[in-house]
């Protein structure tokens, strides 16, 4: 399954966080649309960085309630794997688990215009299989 499949069963378009918002105003973003990441960008579509939840735990466990009034841009990460509309579940899938994240921006040319989780990833490939089961099943009644 392709990814621009994966999305299209999702609500369009990508949320997106300013760089200078706060530690705090982000986990009130995540908590309100119920995600786990946004990706950072100062236009809404250029690709500054990504940040989670993950990030906001692990600045609170070092430095406190202090760090809730700290921009996200000293939180976030920079380096950020993407992929496109046209990559795989199975490749996509591989790139989260070798770098032990759960979140992936879809890139078009520069832009970010969609983001996949590993759960949205595993939900098609488990339908794939289902898919696949079943096809194999009327092959095998049809001998
Ligand atoms: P997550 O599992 O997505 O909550 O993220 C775990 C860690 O990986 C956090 O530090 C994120 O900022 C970082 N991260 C999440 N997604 C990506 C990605 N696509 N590329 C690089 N780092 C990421």
């Amino acid at each position: 399954m392709l990814v621009s499949t994966i999305l299209q069963h999702k609500p369009s378009g990508v949320i997106t966080a300013a760089p200078n918002m706060t530690v705090e105003q982000l986990a009130a973003l995540l908590a309100t649309r119920k995600i786990g990441a946004v990706v950072v960008s100062n236009d809404g579509t250029a690709l500054e960085g990504i940040v989670s939840e993950r990030d906001i735990v692990r600045v609170l466990g070092q430095r406190g309630a202090a760090a809730l009034s700290a921009p996200i841009s000293s939180i976030m990460t920079s380096t950020v794997v993407t992929c496109t509309m046209d990559d795989r579940a199975n490749s996509v899938l591989q790139r989260m688990t070798d770098g032990r994240f759960r979140h992936m921006p879809v890139m078009a040319g520069a832009a970010v215009v969609g983001m996949i989780s590993i759960g949205d990833v595993v939900k098609a490939r488990l339908s794939e299989l289902a898919m696949e089961k079943d096809a194999l099943e009327g092959m095998i009644k049809g001998f």
